[in-house]
């Protein structure tokens, strides 16, 4: 079987809390441009801003609201409630502004939402912005967001150089595994080739096992079978890998490489050497950019975007390419690199 990445033309749309993308509307007329940092690749993506607590029609600024009696499940199964700092119940108001929050998403086509954690309403892994207090996790809409299965991603991580490429790359591999027709055990198998690199390092365990459970698969595969299995990759798939794991990968990588066009990259450094995450990054997005213009498979980042208008004539890649990577790291360097 050939070892290629696989290219996807069509942008992702990702949801946002609008708070993280510059819109004033936190409770007390505040917002952060999160995205900021992305600079040019921020045009690879589609964004829909929405911000449920505004969508409830609790107007801006105004109390700053908690969740009463349990997290946010319990509020959507009416066991808890959401109070205001006056002791209001805007538990109806709330839902309702979720409710059509989701709709909103679902009508995009949302694949992902990058979250404002510490939230009671857009909060998934903590309802509380106070140092060491998590709340009472998952707020409303990110109880609503982890029962539609989204791809989460935490805005803060949109600021780390490394952090980001992780999230990025992992996204791009669920959006094409989601939606990939999965009609016999050798389709899985072909996604399960383009995947498997990717998945060893964030879950070894997962990937062995799940290897051997491939290999068990009888000729016709059942459907509930093939769906479980796409749900266990794709779970997989949205968990964080590490920094070491990641430097390992970027190595093993950039060794098939070099065996396979027998020339080096230079700038690519082995995992001892030491030197900080946005070195790291730029070395990632270099190696993702050679591999691409050689046709050699990175597996560390098997899915990768390419608008098509942007698909330059052989003869202006290059040029585009050095351009597009200079962008993109303008966008997620500080000042000083
Ligand atoms: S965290 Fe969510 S609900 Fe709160 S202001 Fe931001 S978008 Fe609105």
């Amino acid at each position: 079987m050939e070892k290629k990445n696989v290219v996807i033309h069509d942008k992702i749309t990702i949801g946002i809390s609008a708070c993280c993308m510059g819109s004033p509307v936190r409770y007390n007329n505040k917002g952060w441009d999160m995205l900021a940092t992305l600079g040019r690749e921020k045009q690879d993506f589609m964004w829909c801003p929405v911000c449920p607590e505004t969508m409830s029609g609790l107007g801006v600024p105004r109390d700053p609201i908690h969740l009463s009696g349990g997290d946010g499940l319990m509020v959507l199964s009416g066991e808890a409630k959401i109070k205001n700092r006056r002791g209001r119940d805007v538990t109806e108001e709330v839902l309702l502004g979720c409710g059509s929050c989701m709709e909103t998403l679902k009508r995009a086509n949302a694949t992902a939402y990058i979250y404002m954690d510490g939230s009671p309403t857009c909060g998934v892994y903590r309802t509380s912005l106070k140092k060491q207090k998590r709340g009472n996790p998952p707020g409303i809409f990110g109880a609503m967001l982890l029962d539609e299965e989204m791809f989460l991603i935490p805005a803060t991580d949109v600021q780390s150089p490394i952090k980001w490429w992780d999230w990025r790359r992992r996204l791009l591999a669920f959006h094409w595994f989601r939606s990939l027709p999965l009609e016999n055990k050798d389709d899985l198998y072909k996604a399960w080739y383009v995947l498997k690199f990717l998945c060893q390092e964030i879950d070894d365990t997962f990937a062995r096992d799940l290897g051997r459970k491939l290999a068990d698969l009888p000729k016709n595969v059942e459907e509930d079978t093939m769906k479980s299995i796409r749900k266990e990759i794709l779970e997989t798939l949205r968990k964080p890998s590490t920094v070491k794991k990641i430097t390992h990968s970027l190595w093993k990588n950039y060794s098939y490489y070099r065996k396979t066009k027998g020339q080096e990259v230079e700038g690519i450094n082995s995992p001892d050497f030491r030197r900080n995450v946005t070195t790291i990054a730029k070395e990632l997005l270099l190696m993702e950019r050679t591999a691409f213009e050689e046709e050699v498979f990175f597996a560390t980042s098997p899915v990768i975007y390419r608008d098509k208008r942007r698909m330059p004539k052989v003869e202006a890649y290059d040029a585009e390419m050095d351009e597009e990577i200079e962008n993109t790291l303008k966008g997620i360097l500080p000042e000083e690199e």
